[in-house]
């Protein structure tokens, strides 16, 4: 199956209408984050196909009760979990946190103990639908790993260890920018995930 990840900049190629000819063989869309909901709701309008998204330090803040800042027609997957095509995926939103008072932005032990809530769920879920997390969605990168040292760009730990913990077939994230001289590589193999910074789009073939 091919999906097709977007985060981060809106591009041209597909903010067009040719998009749906143009990725005809694309069968799902995820977002990475800091994307205008209206592009995300044209990307799923156009295209007709799921698209799961979590949310960006650019973001707003969601609001669960009246169903605020949130993209129509798309699904809000930060700490969630669904079986979608036949493919298990997790989310979770949110970069580090450099500007107090900002939304989407968490310190170190504020991303441990949001993952510690989506833990659970997984733990809940994953054996009912064939054991195995395909794909983890996140704004953020793992620390170390296409992350940078800046205080805007440094990576979360709590995802290293979700990484060695869960081994999901794939992790997808966006943030930091791929053409940065210190990022090698917009892809890196951690055990046997497949750690893949999407800014700002990337077909995934699974
Ligand atoms: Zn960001």
């Amino acid at each position: 199956m091919k999906i097709l990840a977007v985060s981060d900049m809106v591009v041209d190629r597909l903010y067009s209408a040719q998009v749906a000819e143009r990725f005809r063989d694309v069968e799902m869309i995820l977002g990475c984050g800091d994307l205008s909901y209206e592009y995300l709701e044209f990307l799923v309008t156009s295209m007709n196909i799921p698209l799961l998204y979590v949310p960006g330090n650019h973001d707003p803040a969601y609001d669960e009760k009246k169903k605020a800042a949130h993209a129509e027609g798309c699904d809000y997957l930060d700490r969630e979990v669904r079986s979608v095509k036949g493919l298990n995926i997790a989310g979770v939103g949110g970069s580090i946190r450099y500007r107090p008072g900002c939304p989407n932005q968490y310190t170190q032990s504020q991303m441990y103990s949001r993952m510690s809530s989506l833990i659970p769920k997984l733990l809940w879920y994953l054996p009912m639908h064939g054991n195995v997390l395909d794909i983890m969605i996140a704004h953020s990168p793992p620390r170390g790993i296409h992350d940078e040292n800046d205080q805007a760009h440094v990576g979360f730990s709590a995802f290293k260890d979700f990484i060695k913990t869960f081994k999901p077939r794939f992790f997808l994230h966006g943030h930091t920018m791929v053409y940065k001289s210190n990022i090698v590589s917009p892809i890196t193999k951690v055990g046997t995930t497949t750690v893949i910074n999407v800014y700002p789009y990337r077909i995934i073939e699974i």
